[in-house]
């Protein structure tokens, strides 16, 4: 018996049964024929990465890595022999740091999105229990507010798209990719599928898992929390932070009750602005830097699916297709660059708003991602040099939401123009429907926009068009995103994790240190094992 990794194996989607969902379950014997071997001398194998290669337009192929443990040494090259890897880390086991272990204050975790929770799940694990506040409410909590939302629309501040347990990416894609390089990265994978995530978030290259699986992921990591000693407080607004000779020594809730900690850890996310502004007002060291805004855009998926796969029907092994685009500044600087974020295919456009009278849209999906539509978020980056200070910033996604709240008629209607209508400055919104919930209204989004804002996304319309057939003719312009990042980053100190006040550590997205939900999840972490000293 040996154990093998075949790398980049390109398999055919005609290779595989028609109607299959699946492919995995045909791909024991495919493997079989690809090394020479009969399929009972495949003993065990596993997928450790898969991607898709739609390149070749009208041929899409699925890219497999794997490791097989065989009864024989296969026949056909291009195997390798492997080293059996280390054993998994158990999550379940705490790992006790007694001298933390017994100090009378428990660390005190603002935020319950990836950043928090990943850091109360670190201190938890060394036996901390830590106390772990939200202005929000728990999962099943937030699931009713949202639900009655939709029905009333009377927004909740505290308990919406952006907050309650689990954070902005509860209710979200769930995509799960991310340029940072940290070895935590591929822990937070282990954590959330360990806590009810589809096991492939572990070898797809793009995984992802849906806002029908994350809200129950994310209650299980808490329960786990909960398990080791850790404490959720709910509709625990923290307004300010305690500070006492120079060194932060708790939080302050709007209830003006005064919670004493040896550390407290933030993750607010980067929507939480009364407590960013506070942080700032208390002189915590920050600076301004680049953030981005933008426009959803919508399209039928087959659109999508007939552009990137070159098929006329999607074979059901391929999944909704994804996009990526981006144009380039001008040579002259004149016209900024625009990359389409967060596309959610088979998503849905939501209202991720948190402050009533503002709308802000964003996007997600279901783990099957089988909607008809697609969407994403055309996004241009504003430099820090374009404002005198942070409140310049703040007041400009202020107006933009308060903008299109009024172009949708005061009530979270969408304001909307059809692409064609946006590129010739035209009141035009067709009538095919769309996935936002609470409707949408023709406005003239190209007026309502920055003109900077209007000119480059025009000149992006008219590059992506060429790129994705129909992209124009077929999309739609919806709303305005102004939750991508924060203009604000709170500076660390000593190139460590904390922030320039002893005892506290700002983390994730509303530091300006993360930008997803694997790189607030990781960021979170980090600070948990720097105030550990781990
Ligand atoms: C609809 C949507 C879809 C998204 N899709 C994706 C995606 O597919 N993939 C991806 O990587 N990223 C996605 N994102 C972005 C991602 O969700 C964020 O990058 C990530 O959640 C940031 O994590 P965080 O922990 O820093 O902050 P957040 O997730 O914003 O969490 C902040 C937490 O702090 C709490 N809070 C705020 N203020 C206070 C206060 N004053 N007192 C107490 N508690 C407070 C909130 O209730 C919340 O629980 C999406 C975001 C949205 C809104």
């Amino acid at each position: 018996m040996m154990l093998i990794a075949l790398k980049d194996w390109p398999v055919a989607i005609t290779a595989l049964p028609s109607a299959c969902e699946q492919p995995e379950t045909a791909l024991r014997g495919l493997l079989a024929h690809q090394l020479g071997l009969h399929t009972n001398e495949i003993l065990s194998w596993r997928i450790t990465q898969k991607s898709i290669d739609a390149r070749r337009k009208g041929h899409p192929l699925l890219i497999y890595s794997v490791e097989a443990e065989v009864g024989a040494e296969p026949k056909n090259g291009g195997w390798q022999p492997v080293v059996p890897p280390p054993p998994a880390p158990n999550w379940e086991v705490p790992l006790e740091l007694p001298a933390r272990r017994t100090a009378p204050l428990h660390p005190v975790v603002v935020g319950t999105g990836p950043a928090g929770l990943c850091a109360a799940w670190v201190l938890a694990r060394q036996g901390l229990r830590p106390l772990v506040l939200d202005c929000g409410g728990p999962g099943e909590e937030r699931e009713r507010d949202i639900a009655a939302f939709f029905q009333t629309r009377q927004l909740n501040p505290a308990s919406n798209y952006l907050f309650g347990e689990g954070g902005a990416g509860t209710y979200s894609d769930g995509k799960l990719y991310t340029r940072i390089r940290d070895v935590r990265a591929r822990a937070v994978l282990e954590l959330f599928a360990a806590a009810g995530a589809p096991e492939e978030i572990l070898y797809l290259k793009r995984p992802h898992i849906g806002s029908d699986i994350l809200p129950c992921m994310v209650g299980n990591i808490r329960r786990r929390i909960e398990t080791l000693g850790g404490v959720f407080r709910w509709h625990a607004e923290v307004t300010d932070i305690a500070v006492e000779n120079q060194v932060c020594q708790g939080v302050v809730l709007r209830s003006g009750e005064r919670i004493a900690a040896p550390a407290v850890i933030m993750g607010f996310g980067h929507s939480a602005r009364p407590l960013l502004n506070n942080l700032r007002r208390a002189g915590v060291a920050h600076e301004l830097k680049g953030f981005q805004t933008g426009c959803r855009i919508e399209h039928p998926q087959v659109l999508i699916d007939r552009n990137q796969y070159g098929l006329t029907a999607r074979p059901a092994c391929l999944g909704a297709a994804e996009y990526n685009l981006v144009s380039r500044v001008a040579a002259d600087g004149g016209v900024p660059g625009v990359s389409t974020f967060c596309m959610c295919p088979g998503g849905e456009i939501v209202p991720a708003t948190a402050v009533p009278g503002r709308l802000s849209t964003n996007g997600m999906s279901r783990y099957r991602r089988d909607g008809e539509f697609a969407d994403s978020c055309l996004i241009m980056t504003w430099g820090p040099e374009a404002f005198a200070n942070p409140e310049e910033a703040f007041a400009l996604l202020d107006d933009l939401e308060a903008r299109a709240f009024q172009a949708g008629g005061g009530d979270y209607t969408a304001p909307a123009q059809d692409a064609a209508a946006f590129l010739r400055g035209e009141l035009r919104l067709s009538e095919r429907g769309g996935s936002y919930r609470l409707g949408m209204k023709a406005a003239r989004l190209d007026e309502m926009l920055p003109p900077a804002m209007t000119t480059a996304l025009q000149t992006a319309l008219r590059q992506f068009d060429r790129q994705c057939r129909g992209f124009v003719a077929e999309g739609r312009l919806v709303g305005v995103e102004t939750h991508v990042s924060s203009p604000v980053r709170f500076l660390r100190s000593g190139g460590g994790l904390g922030s320039s006040l002893p005892g506290l550590y700002i983390v994730g997205e509303g530091a300006g240190y993360a930008g997803g939900i694997i790189s607030a999840a990781v960021d979170g972490w980090r600070a948990a094992e720097a105030y550990l000293g781990v």
